[in-house]
């Protein structure tokens, strides 16, 4: 699998109305990504914070996967590249680091 074909996928699944397609979308985000906090409160909770736990991995790759999607689904209702958005992201990083300023804070650092 690649990102482009993913971000491809992605639309055959796609099932909302058309007209609130991006703030649906980022709500779906936000909601998945709660979902995944979810999921590692109830693995400290009942699994005694046993993150290698076969059931917690399965479930929490099931919620990130959701994340996933709904940013993709995102980024393309916007008419953004996932690997435009992927490389951007990297380069940010990669400049951060050899800067040595990955730690600290401020978007633009
Ligand atoms: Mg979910």
């Amino acid at each position: 699998m690649n990102l482009k074909n993913y971000q491809e996928f992605t639309r055959t699944t796609a099932i909302y109305p058309k007209e609130s397609a991006i703030v649906y979308c980022a709500l779906g985000l936000m909601n998945e990504a709660g979902e995944v906090g979810g999921k590692i409160k109830k693995c400290i909770r009942d699994k005694n914070s046993d993150f290698n736990d076969v059931e917690f991995i399965a479930n929490l790759s099931d919620e990130v996967g959701d994340v996933l999607w709904y940013a993709t689904r995102l980024l393309d209702e916007l008419g953004m590249n996932i690997e435009d958005v992927f490389e951007r992201n990297q380069n940010k990083l990669q400049s951060r680091k050899e800067r040595n300023v990955l730690s600290g804070s401020g978007d633009k650092r």
